[in-house]
């Protein structure tokens, strides 16, 4: 309702016929009105910032050389570059944007050759980088432009195929998007009377289907060895089995920042297991790696 009055408010521009390409993008709502946004000059860039008095002239939040404008971060930054350039070549189409990001002609067909799809992936990008750089500014978290054009792509993919609208707002409200598929959850049960431990797991696509399980008993000593020891089980076997995991959740936050940070876990046994997931994730083989806790 609001976007409707606003894009039929007399006296503007919403009467461009290319607000109707933007509604049907195969993005998320959320996507589309962040994109309404910055046709509007109004996403909170550091420049836009500047110019009303809001904040200091800070410069790029990914390489610190260019004012930071909609223009440059979305597009002419080596670092964004970077990005466009492995989603051109995931998904094997020109993308055309030479008339820049804010200019809106992305969005017509039979000016840039952009098709619905080409569109929603031109969207599903700037809202990622977008969410890349306020990842940088708040949680300090580098930029990996290869995930960012993953998780583009996927959330296009997603919203293309998902075969009901309901599941692909799942996994968005949830974070996952094909792109993270096959999710591989473990989980572990540890019995410190008796050193025993139950080792459990599901693989499971992006639309929740399972595509593998699997659970066995293991002696463990201590909960961080069942969990380590959850996820090397796991993943032999899926591996075996041919499935690609893209993402790893695991319940044991200790576990995942020992991966993460690459320092070594206090215990020496454990050594052996953590190089195994390590040479996983080294390998690309893993996308993402997180803990449920
Ligand atoms: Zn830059």
């Amino acid at each position: 309702m609001v976007y409707s009055y606003l894009n039929h408010e007399k006296g503007n521009d919403n009467f461009w016929d290319g607000w109707k390409n933007l509604w049907q993008l195969n993005v998320a709502p959320k996507v589309k009105h962040f994109i309404w946004l910055l046709f509007h000059d109004a996403v909170k860039t550091n420049d836009y910032l500047y110019r009303l008095n809001l904040g200091p002239q800070t410069l790029c939040t990914f390489c610190n050389l260019n004012t930071e404008t909609v223009e440059h971060l979305f597009l002419n930054c080596y670092k964004t570059q970077e990005i466009w350039n492995i989603t051109c070549s995931t998904v094997s189409k020109p993308i055309n944007l030479s008339d820049g990001i804010s200019s809106k002609l992305w969005l017509k067909q039979e000016l840039t050759g952009n098709g619905r799809f080409i569109q929603s992936i031109i969207a599903s990008t700037v809202w990622f980088i977008w969410k890349a750089r306020c990842n940088k500014i708040f949680n300090n978290v580098q930029l990996d432009s290869y995930k960012v054009s993953c998780w583009a792509t996927g959330h296009v993919r997603e919203f293309s195929y998902a075969p009901s609208p309901h599941s692909g707002r799942n996994f968005i409200l949830n974070n996952y998007t094909f792109a993270d598929s096959p999710i591989l959850l473990t989980a572990t049960a540890f019995n410190a009377n008796n050193s025993m431990d139950g080792l459990g797991f599901i693989a499971s696509d992006y639309n929740a289907n399972m595509l593998r399980s699997g659970c066995c008993w293991c002696p463990a000593n201590s909960y961080l060895e069942a969990a380590t020891k959850a996820i090397c089980f796991s993943l032999q076997d899926v591996i075996i089995m041919g499935l690609h995991i893209k993402s790893i959740l695991s319940p044991c936050a200790d576990l995942v920042n020992a991966v993460k940070t690459d320092c070594c876990l206090d215990i020496w046994r454990l050594h052996p297991q953590i190089i195994i997931i390590k040479d996983c994730l080294l390998r690309r083989l893993i996308l993402n790696w997180m803990s449920i806790r």
